[in-house]
């Protein structure tokens, strides 16, 4: 039948406890065995008409798990679809990825989950999960069909974009989720104290003359959050966390007993405010690129969110993909539309940690794999015999520089544009089929 291996090179999934040297076998979809090389021989002997791959001097793991992208399809295709998003989604690794219901119309019903997931069967690359919302349209007034849509399998609820803003609204969603089984996901943002706010509040926004987002924005959103949790026992998921506080808070939480899990994004793992100043890149200030939202926030956020990954107060890697046109980017700072086109770039610029030895590549693969399935309780993540073959093959140490116009996805918008990367995704199989191949 349809037989793959990927002979000699490092395995590493964090889910088995593995990280040796070995081959993987593929057949007819499913991981067949992950062995060592002695066992080669025998195999290679017994059969033939198979693809065989040579990987030595790469990494295999499984495919990636992103939490939180957006495909921005039905109603922005001129962004994204399903089709360019996750062809993106390939070429950065990634075999899952769950997109929020930001769209137009919203995903609010059990047919809209439907339509997303018929859609996806019919363009999409990669496995795509839809996240349902939180509230009807999300206008925070009324609780979508949380339970219908989790029939249907949306896989979270999330009003993405914005805080869910009425505490009230909040604590009948955390207590839905016990009953939908499916975590709700809040952006955390006070609306009010972030008060139309495009940067971090500090140093570069006072330099720059923009309007800052103080961190307590982020903050007392996540407090409450937790607080609400923990009186309903509902199942929350933090996206994109952004400041020291906000990780502190989860890690006590999390202490606690609250059912909580957290992700943090690349951009805020390696960016900070400075990149807004046009410090960190050495290019001109007021990149509208560099706006995010949650914003670029200081150095002290950065180092407390990467120790959060290494403690495990931070459950995962996600990459809030948020690609948008150039007309959308292309105007003054404070008016342009937040987000970054961030599936291709993630793997490397995430392996400026490993390179810089702050974060060893075994704990990244798990942060980008097991760690996201686990979150969402997804049935991904793994190499294990009988797994549908979702897996990457990476190359640590290639090189390249950032073409945005080489992008797969319609978005263009990186303010890593032009920067240097060591790290490359080689080789991307959904089910055993190669959906992305970078040659070496
Ligand atoms: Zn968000």
């Amino acid at each position: 039948m349809n037989k793959l291996r990927l002979i000699g090179g490092r395995v590493i999934d964090p889910h088995q406890g593995i990280d040796e040297i070995a081959d993987v076998v593929i057949d007819d979809g499913l991981i067949a065995s992950v062995g060592t090389r002695a066992d080669r021989g025998r195999q290679r002997e017994s059969s033939n008409g198979e693809r065989t791959i040579d990987v030595r001097g790469l990494v295999v793991a499984p495919g990636f798990v992103d939490l939180h992208c957006h495909l921005r399809e039905p109603g922005f295709e001129d962004k994204e679809t399903i089709a360019s998003g996750t062809r993106a989604a390939a070429a950065g690794g990634f075999t899952t990825v769950c997109c929020m219901p930001n769209t137009n119309p919203t995903l609010d019903t059990a047919s809209d989950v439907g339509w997303v997931i018929s859609a996806a069967g019919r363009t999409g690359l990669v496995r795509v999960h839809p996240i349902g919302t939180i509230t009807k349209g999300q206008k925070g007034a009324e609780l979508s069909e949380m339970a219908d849509m989790a029939a249907a399998g949306a896989v979270a609820f999330s009003d993405d974009g914005r805080s869910v803003d009425s505490n009230l609204l909040m604590r009948h969603a955390l207590a839905y989720s016990r009953i939908a089984g499916r975590p709700i996901v809040d952006h955390c943002e006070d609306a009010v104290l972030a008060d139309c706010g495009v940067v971090h509040e500090g140093r570069v926004a006072s330099l720059l003359g923009l309007r800052g987002v103080p961190s307590e924005a982020e903050e007392i959103a996540v407090a409450r959050d937790l607080v609400l949790a923990r009186a309903t026992q509902g199942r929350l998921h933090l996206a994109h966390l952004s400041t020291a506080a906000s990780v502190d808070l989860v890690r006590e939480a999390k202490a606690r007993g609250v059912r909580v899990t957290a992700e943090v994004t690349p951009h805020h793992l390696l960016l900070t405010d400075d990149w807004v100043a046009g410090n960190g890149s050495g290019r001109p200030p007021y990149d509208t690129n560099c706006r995010v939202s949650p914003p670029l926030r200081g150095n002290e956020d950065r180092a407390a969110l990467l120790a959060g990954l290494l403690d495990g107060a931070i459950d995962a890697i996600a990459t809030d993909h948020a690609p948008h046109t150039v007309v959308d980017k292309d105007c003054e700072f404070d008016q342009a539309a937040p987000g970054i086109s961030g599936l291709e770039t993630a793997f490397g610029l995430l392996m400026r940690l490993v390179h810089g030895s702050q974060l060893d590549l075994p704990r990244l693969v798990r942060l980008l794999t097991i760690g996201p399935a686990r979150a969402f309780a997804l049935n991904a993540g793994s190499l294990e015999i009988g797994a549908p073959a979702d897996v990457v093959v990476l190359d640590p140490s290639a090189e390249w520089t950032v073409d945005v116009e080489r992008f797969y996805s319609k978005g263009k918008n990186s303010p890593l544009a032009g920067e240097r990367l060591r790290g490359m995704v080689r080789l991307t199989l959904v089910g055993g089929q190669v959906v992305h191949e970078t040659p070496r």
